[in-house]
């Protein structure tokens, strides 16, 4: 019909999340018995997933020992630029699949001294759909967006702005390069999820890295992470 725009629902398959579920839970016993906060880190491709964790890395250097499991599709060149910036990095390729799974997520830490660490990142595949349906064990999903993509990003993946305890906002040192409208997109996060912690930074020049940081040890420290899933 003319002018009439039909809309499909898509399940995914009820029995593939519950079994995500269960390898989920375990990973996240696993977490709380060695005392590791957890954040699942989703975005685009290309919003600056890496290059924010390389920043965090370095800028908490000697006081917060941070691991990242990393997912991509093919490379390795990201596990290999965290590794330069002093992390210990493992590497999960998907082959072609366009999320992480708890399982993949389970493999990857028999590779990761958890009882090391104080704080695990994992960087999940760049797509801002199925990572929010996919629960890998984290204590937090942290979703990030940088001005290099449009504003109405949160309105139209609100699945994962909703689940989302933090969102990062990032090379904002491009804004005067971009018609991207700093405000609007402000407003949008917060008509989905209001109590969500926004972070406008760049990696680049360093802007709202501290405030970013300061939030990291929050989460990790003193157990910061039980308010959420402990
Ligand atoms: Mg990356
Ligand atoms: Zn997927």
């Amino acid at each position: 019909m003319k002018g009439t725009v039909s809309k499909l629902k898509v399940v995914v398959g009820r029995d593939l999340l519950h079994a995500n579920a269960g390898r989920a839970g375990e990973n996240r016993a696993l977490f709380n018995k060695n005392k590791v906060a957890t954040i699942n880190l989703i975005s685009s491709p290309g919003s600056g997933k890496t290059t924010l964790l390389e920043k965090t890395a370095e800028l908490l250097r000697g006081k917060l020992k941070l691991g990242v499991v990393v997912g991509d599709l093919y490379t390795v060149r990201d596990a290999e630029r965290i590794e330069r910036a002093g992390v210990t990095a493992v590497q999960i390729n998907t082959d072609g699949l366009c999320h992480l799974t708890a399982d993949m997520v389970a493999r990857a830490l028999q590779e990761m001294p958890l009882s090391h660490l104080d704080l695990l990142f994992i960087e999940n595949v760049g797509n801002l759909v199925c990572p929010a349906a996919f629960d890998l064990g984290e204590h937090v999903k942290v979703a990030l967006l940088s001005v290099a993509e449009g504003v109405d990003k949160p309105a139209k993946y609100p699945g994962i702005f909703r689940e989302a305890v933090a969102a990062v906002i990032s090379k904002v040192d491009l804004l005067p390069y971009t018609d991207f409208d700093l405000p609007a997109c402000l407003a949008e996060i917060h008509q989905i999820n209001c109590d969500q912690q926004v972070f406008v930074t760049s990696a680049r020049s360093g802007q709202g890295m501290d405030q970013w940081c300061g939030w990291l040890g929050k989460l990790a420290r003193k157990s910061g992470w039980k308010q959420y899933k402990g």
